[in-house]
């Protein structure tokens, strides 16, 4: 498996790590378009949204968990921030592994490019 995110979660990579349980692994972002911006994986290999199966519904809610729960701890929570999954080409999707985007410490505008 030569999947850049696996290698991350399994530590064959360096990355900033700030986040990791059995299922859930959180890094920084290599080009961050934010003070603050973060990728939350799940360990499980899923290449992108559309290969989400119905055995992975906890798992996702919990990527969306943790994001909400490291907005809290790098103390934008209450601010606000953007959570971001792109999907496929135009989507803007280049790691085909599946990723949430967290970014805060600025204010992002609407709709995103
Ligand atoms: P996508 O464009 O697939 O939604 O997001 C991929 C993200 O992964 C990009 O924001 C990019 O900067 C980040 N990225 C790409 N390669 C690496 C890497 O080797 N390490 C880290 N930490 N982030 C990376
Ligand atoms: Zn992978």
């Amino acid at each position: 498996m030569t999947c850049l995110f696996c290698q991350i979660a399994s530590r064959e990579l360096p990355a900033q790590i700030v986040y990791e349980d059995d299922e859930v692994v959180a890094f920084e972002d290599i080009a961050p378009q934010a003070p603050t911006h973060l990728l939350v994986i799940p360990r499980k290999h899923i290449a992108t949204l559309n290969d989400i199966e119905e055995a992975d519904l906890a798992l996702v809610g919990r990527l969306q968990y943790v994001a909400a729960r490291l907005a809290r701890q790098f103390g934008f929570a209450d601010d606000g921030y953007r959570v971001v999954m792109n999907c496929n080409d135009d989507g803007g999707q280049t790691v085909y592994h599946i990723h949430m985007h967290l970014m805060g410490g600025r204010r992002f505008t609407w709709p995103a490019g």
